[in-house]
């Protein structure tokens, strides 16, 4: 696709507000020429490609200076959006950032939406789909596991395994046109059918193991929902501010729709928490030893993991077993916290009663046993509950998710039909429509680039 049917566009390409630079991007064939209009000092249409320039922001009308500035000029098609692209450094806080934008967009660009420069990216065919939405994952990702399985996806893992698929199906529909075309021959009905049913097995796998380590990637995403439960004045806050205050990056802290909610993120050992009903936590401060079981128990439906507190210093109470009981079929971590003083609770009869369920031993406010927590935390996640995945390509969209589920039904639709003795030609639009649905996540074509490449292949001289 030619640069020239695109206009051009801009934004502020820096989250907004933060530190003393912001970048404002410019991408299409009049990039250079806007800028050229602002900028004093140089000629930027004389500069060579990839350069980083040094001027003054100057408005055209008014002569005035707006801001000190760095100008990058990288020419197409070596460009993030492979059209021309300058980038203007502004240090001049966000005001002058503002204005300069403004200028901007009155000399000839038009503001972007929102990933519209990726988009770009893709249409001018630098990114498939999937890496163009790794894109927009890697801008959201909380955590540095999420950046790189965001990182993995930008790098093609997924589109190379998916082609890969794509490409095996695609041989083995293509050997069944040929197939048909000899059906006086029953060998090779036969023989179609076991290629069928071979290669559909086979890729179903595949498919399976990316539909699993999809669950991994939404927790990576979006925070595995951790909830903070023990009975009053068990240490719930302080361990909470404890892990808040540890995280060094702490990402976001939502205000949820009700006033009530309020969900925070904390990264653990590489783990991302998504901490929930923190606000009942706090609230409890203010109400002393009222919020009990019931509203814990609400806070337990909703969690993937469940940190239980007991307090060493007191006898085990009615509560503290209730509280046991009912996270018994949860992931959990039972931490006895208090230990730096007089112990009640006997902690060997404690884990004879919790079997496979870790104790960690704590004193919060002495800081022991805390590093020990976030260890064990990191193991159940990655040893444990759910698998590790380094390295291994994981699927985190929910539209790649869906198309995979559908592209497995498919399969299952081809393998319960050669299983039924169906015709072996409607058993193959089954297999397509998988080879459709794997293209869906890569952008690709569908339908005719099948009929093209059976062509080829196959139909040559006939
Ligand atoms: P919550 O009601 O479960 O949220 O409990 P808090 O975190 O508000 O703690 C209740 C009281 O126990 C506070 O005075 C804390 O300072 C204290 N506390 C928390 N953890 C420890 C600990 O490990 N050792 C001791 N000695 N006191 C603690
Ligand atoms: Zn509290």
């Amino acid at each position: 696709m030619a640069n020239s049917e695109f206009d051009t566009i801009a934004a502020i390409s820096t989250p907004a507000g933060e530190g003393g630079i912001s970048i404002i991007r410019i991408s299409g064939s009049d990039a250079l020429q806007v800028a050229n209009q602002l900028v004093k000092d140089r000629d930027l249409t004389k500069v060579a490609s990839h350069t980083i320039n040094y001027g003054h922001i100057i408005d055209p009308e008014t002569q005035e200076e707006v801001d000190e500035v760095m100008v990058s000029v990288m020419l197409a098609p070596k460009t993030y959006t492979k059209e021309d692209v300058v980038e203007i450094n502004c240090h001049g806080g966000l005001l002058a950032t503002n204005r300069t934008l403004q200028l901007v967009l009155s000399h000839g660009a038009r503001l972007a939406e929102p990933g519209e420069f990726t988009k770009r990216a893709f249409l001018n065919g630098r990114l498939d789909l999937s890496q163009a939405e790794a894109v927009m994952d890697l801008i959201r990702a909380k955590t540095d596991q999420s950046m790189q399985v965001a990182l993995n996806q930008l790098d093609g893992d997924l589109s190379r395994l998916i082609k890969k698929l794509r490409q095996d199906i695609l041989d083995v529909l293509a050997q069944v046109e040929v197939n048909i075309d000899y059906p006086e021959y029953d060998a090779v009905e036969e023989m179609t059918s076991q290629m069928l049913k071979e290669k559909a097995t086979e890729v179903r796998q595949h498919l399976v193991a990316l539909l699993q380590s999809a669950k991994q990637g939404k927790v990576l995403r979006d925070g595995l929902a951790t909830a903070i439960i023990g009975r009053p004045n068990v240490g719930k806050s302080s361990l909470l501010n404890t892990l808040l205050h540890e995280d060094k990056a702490i990402v976001t802290s939502v205000a949820g729709t009700t006033r009530d909610v309020i969900e925070e993120y904390v990264n653990v050992n590489g783990v991302p928490l998504r901490l929930i009903d923190t606000a009942g936590i706090r609230k409890t401060d203010d109400q002393v030893e009222k919020i009990g079981v019931e509203r814990s128990r609400q806070a337990l439906n909703a969690a993937d993991l469940v940190l239980l507190l007991i307090d060493a210093s007191r006898e085990l109470t009615g509560e503290d077993q209730q509280l046991l009981t009912a996270t018994e079929k949860k992931s959990r971590i039972v931490i006895l916290n208090k230990t730096d003083l007089p112990t009640k609770v006997d902690a060997n009869q404690l884990k004879a009663m919790l079997g496979d369920t870790p104790l960690i031993k704590t004193s919060i406010t002495d800081h022991t046993g805390v590093d020990q927590l976030g260890e064990t935390i990191a193991h159940l996640f990655f040893n444990q509950g759910i698998e590790s995945h380094q390295g291994d390509v994981m699927v985190t969209n929910a539209r790649h998710i869906g198309l995979l589920h559908q592209a497995k039904e498919a399969l299952d639709d081809v393998l319960k039909g050669l299983a039924d003795g169906m015709p072996v030609d409607l058993v193959q639009i089954d297999m397509t429509r998988c080879w459709d649905l794997l293209g869906e996540i890569t952008g690709d074509s569908y339908q005719d680039e099948l009929l093209d490449q059976l062509f080829s292949q196959f139909c040559l001289g006939k």
